[in-house]
């Protein structure tokens, strides 16, 4: 059994967490979740109705109140006893994580460690949420500027990580005083309810962090128009984010959008390209090529095409595919026949317009959702794989001549998350850091997410930030205060 080995067994839950309590299935109403290992049932969780949704937004409502009257240091006691019991069960927490989501165990800890680190982090901001007091155009008048939570908070997560997308998305909601009902993937739901099992452990009260599965637009769509949500955070594929914001505009709800991204990664002539293919494999092929981040179109500049390429091969075929629990793999399978299907038409579509393979471009003999991690080339613009989102272990090289010839392709996207370059000429570094229209700009390096910085697009690829200082401003709304008759 994929999960046999926990330490605390009383992390892995089936049940959603609602209001501080623990529901089961009502009326035998479950979702199957497997393992995309080999497709095997590792658990049954709720289905459960609008109306338990709906309750969990009124407790929600009412223990928001109670939550925000706290003072910051209060709730940043709570958040810090919150990451440290994720960091404390990390392991076993990285194994229910892999056997819901396939990654491998090294990552599935990396994940959970490296976002764990948002509920310390905003903790620690919400200490500083700062006012204003502003010069006034009269003498006997103040002007005030206070920053109070947004109130009640939706949150709609991903499969991807399923762990470290709830932390980052909890951490500056619940420090800003807000109160989260999260509907998590419904492939991955065990990884959610675990953290649900801590929160409630360090003291979150009841009503301020509930968990609930069910039909993904049912609840979308409660969440959407209750008058009590003000907020909505979504991380996941920009048509269900298209989706979102024109349902939630009835009520004028708050938004934070995390949507697809198609990242270009740039080799110039002038860089380290064995930092290049360090950073490329990073960025392409962790998480099997899984993330809205992750590196979706390789352009290297003609010179250093060949160089580049074969030292990419050699690392890519040293790849050990296989379940996520074993030691030594570095790639599990594809969450599902839906993911290897897109891979498979895109390396396709690649073939038919004149593309070639390097290595891999199949199914791995492994069988179930295991792909063989993808080196191409003779790639170009108009091909599937550079203008959509991939999201599987395909690294497709198109070669270039000139920046400004890069620049123009790399930005012929309506996405524009993660885009991320190699070069050391100083010049060319300021100079194409400020031209890719992209909310994040790795130079040198292939990864960017991490809790002081901003992580968030622009375009298509979303609104909003998560993670610094600027990640709290979502949950906050400003509140002016004219003080008169000084
Ligand atoms: P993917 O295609 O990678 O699964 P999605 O955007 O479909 O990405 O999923 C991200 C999250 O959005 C998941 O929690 C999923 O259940 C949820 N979701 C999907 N469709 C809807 C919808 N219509 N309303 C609300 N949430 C949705």
């Amino acid at each position: 059994r994929p999960v046999a080995a926990l330490t605390d067994r009383t992390l892995l839950t089936d049940k959603a967490y609602v209001a501080g309590r623990w529901l089961g299935a009502e009326d035998g109403r479950t979702i199957a979740v497997t393992d995309p290992f080999n497709g095997s049932v590792i658990a049954h969780v709720p289905d459960l109705g609008v109306d338990v949704v709906r309750q969990a937004i009124d407790a929600a409502a009412v223990a928001q109140v109670e939550w925000a009257r706290r003072s910051a240091k209060e709730r940043a006691v709570v958040l810090r006893r919150w990451y440290e019991l994720i960091i404390e069960n990390t392991d076993d927490l990285a194994q229910i994580l892999t056997a819901e989501q396939g990654k491998p165990l090294a990552e599935s800890r990396g994940e959970i460690v490296s976002n764990a680190a948002y509920l310390e982090w905003f903790g620690e901001e919400a200490k500083r949420i700062d006012g204003d007091i502003i010069p006034a155009p009269n003498r006997n008048q103040r002007v005030l500027v206070l920053k109070q939570p947004v109130g009640v908070c939706a949150a709609i997560t991903p499969w991807n990580f399923p762990n470290g997308m709830i932390t980052r998305k909890a951490g500056p909601a619940l420090a800003a005083g807000c109160a989260m009902v999260l509907k998590p993937a419904a492939q991955t739901p065990l990884s959610a309810f675990a953290l649900a099992v801590l929160a409630e452990r360090a003291g979150v009260p009841a009503g301020v962090f509930s968990v609930v599965t069910g039909e993904a637009r049912p609840i979308g769509m409660e969440f959407c128009h209750n008058p009590k949500i003000a907020k909505i955070t979504f991380t996941g594929s920009t048509g269900v984010g298209r989706w979102l914001m024109k349902e939630a505009a009835e009520g004028i709800k708050r938004l934070s959008l995390e949507l697809g991204g198609n990242a270009p990664f740039v080799v110039f002539d002038d860089a380290d390209i064995d930092a290049a293919v360090e950073g490329a494999m990073i960025s392409k092929f962790r998480n099997a090529g899984q993330t809205c981040v992750c590196a979706n179109r390789i352009y290297v500049q003609e010179s250093v095409a060949e160089t580049f390429t074969t030292k990419l091969l050699e690392k890519v075929s040293a790849i050990t595919l296989g379940r996520g629990t074993e030691v030594g793999v570095g790639q599990g399978p594809l969450i599902d026949e839906r993911a290897v299907m897109k891979m498979e038409e895109h390396v396709s579509d690649a073939l038919a317009k004149g593309g070639r393979i390097l290595t891999g471009g199949k199914r791995s003999a492994l069988g179930g959702t295991f792909f063989e991690p993808t080196v191409m080339n003779g790639i170009t613009q108009d091909m599937k794989v550079a203008k959509e989102e991939t999201f599987a272990p395909l690294a497709p090289i198109i070669t270039f001549r000139t920046e400004e010839e890069v620049i123009a392709m790399a930005n012929d996207s309506e996405f524009g998350l993660a885009s991320y370059f190699y070069a050391r000429d100083l010049g060319r570094v300021w100079r194409v850091a400020e031209a890719l229209e992209a909310g994040m700009v790795g130079v040198n390096t292939g990864m960017l997410a991490n809790e002081m910085a901003p992580f968030g697009g622009v375009k298509q690829s979303g609104v909003g930030r998560e993670g610094s200082t600027y990640g709290i401003e979502g949950f906050l709304e400003l509140k002016y205060v004219a003080v008169a008759g000084i």
